[in-house]
Parts: C-alpha cells; sequence; structure tokens
C-alpha cells in the first residue's frame, strides 16, 4: 500500500497571495472595528486559531467562544468573496502532479493551518479540492502536530510522508515521526528547510518525475538528504 501524503496548503500546493491575512483583516475590522489586526504576525505555516489568539491578544480583545465561532465565519465570508475577485492558483507543476498522484493511487489528505472552510474555499478556487477527500485542519487549542496527527488519522507513522514549506511542518510531522518533504515554494530556502531537519527538499513540485523519486525513497525509508 502506497504512503498517506500529508499536504500543506499555503506555500505548498497554492502561491501565497496574502487573501488569507486580507480576509482575516477584514472579518477582524468587522467585528472590532480595528484595522490590520493580524498585521506583524509571522504567518508562515501557523494555524488561524493561533493567528486568531495572537491578533486579539495585540488588540486586547477577549473573544468568548462564540465571538471566535462568529469570527471564523465572517472570515470564511470574506475569503470567499476575495477569492472571486483574486483566485489563487495553484504553485508550478501542482495541476499536473496531484491528478497524477491520485491516479497512480496514492491516497492524500491536507494537514494545514487553515480552518477547514478556509482549506476548501482556497483548494476549489484554484481547481484541486475534489483531490483532498479529508485531513486536518485549524482547531482551537489543537498545534500543528495535532493537525498532522488528526490528518494521519491513526495510520503507521511509517507509512505518512508530509509535504510543506516552512519549519513548523517540519517540526510537526517529526512531532509524530513522519517523515517529510519540504518544498521550498514558500518563504524559506532550500537550504534551510534541510538546516531544519527535511528529510528531503525540492526547489519546488514543478518537475513531476523529481516528485516521484523523492517520494519513493521516502516510502523506502531513505534519507535524510537533498533529492537529486
Ligand atoms: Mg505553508
Amino acid at each position: 500500500m502506497r504512503p498517506l501524503l500529508i499536504w500543506d496548503i499555503d506555500g505548498t500546493l497554492l502561491e501565497p497571495r496574502g487573501i488569507g491575512r486580507a480576509a482575516l483583516n477584514e472579518a477582524f475590522a468587522a467585528m472590532y472595528g480595528i484595522a490590520a489586526g493580524f498585521d506583524g504576525l509571522d504567518f508562515a505555516g501557523a494555524a488561524d486559531h493561533d493567528l486568531w489568539l495572537q491578533a486579539t491578544a495585540q488588540s486586547h480583545v477577549r473573544p468568548t467562544a462564540d465571538e471566535t465561532a462568529k469570527f471564523f465565519i465572517t472570515y470564511r465570508n470574506r475569503l470567499e468573496a476575495l477569492l472571486t475577485r483574486t483566485p489563487l492558483r495553484p504553485l508550478p507543476g501542482v495541476s499536473t502532479l496531484i491528478p497524477l498522484l491520485s491516479q497512480m493511487g496514492w491516497p492524500m489528505v491536507l494537514g494545514t493551518g487553515n480552518i477547514r472552510a478556509g482549506a476548501y474555499a482556497k483548494l476549489s478556487a484554484a481547481g484541486i479540492a475534489n483531490y483532498f477527500p479529508g485531513g486536518g485542519f485549524s482547531q482551537p487549542n489543537l498545534t500543528r502536530a495535532d493537525i498532522l496527527q488528526s490528518a494521519a488519522a491513526g495510520r503507521d507513522p511509517a507509512t505518512v510522508i508530509v509535504l510543506g514549506d516552512t519549519p513548523r511542518d517540519i517540526h510537526a510531522a517529526h512531532a509524530n515521526r513522519f517523515v517529510i518533504l519540504g518544498v521550498a515554494t514558500g518563504r524559506f530556502s532550500e537550504a534551510s528547510l534541510a538546516q531544519e531537519g527535511a528529510d528531503l527538499v525540492l526547489p519546488n513540485l514543478g518537475s513531476p518525475d523529481q516528485v516521484m523519486m523523492a517520494l519513493t525513497t521516502l516510502a523506502n525509508g531513505r534519507g535524510p538528504g537533498v533529492a537529486p
């Protein structure tokens, strides 16, 4: 049986264009009248609920659980409106690679810091939502490691491969004893992902052959190193 692939979204599958941040800021302004509430926060590999806690703290807002729920509904609506005007594009190679992997029978799910509705809004706008039947998503009090654990749904860690673009993906994967293929299409270089401990690193997903070789290497339990 092929390993389960757990995919990060922003910077791995889709170009990171700041649309998530813009929608979070719009929702925050709509609820509290505070502009740019999410500015200054580190989004790379962060979960939406963590960002929410940091944004409320820096604006001295103490939200109730109901307000938190309402905020994320507002966020989803703002995100969908923004995506209608500015669709996200899959990163180079993704539109070819994902259908190919699916055809070959690789099971695929998401392991993302997006809330579920946000994840599917982004992937739908990019035309690849149907390849990902579920996964782990941002929820209150879940770390990124928890999110990946939830995505793996009890599979033997030796049969899971994570794909992500940030050191947070790498640390969360290793906390679960999953291997990770780092992809340098986000903010972090190949060298920095390798230094953070990614089991293999690729510059991008542009070559299906190169990705297949890296996945096969990881599936066979080899690494670490940098893929040829
Ligand atoms: Mg990412």
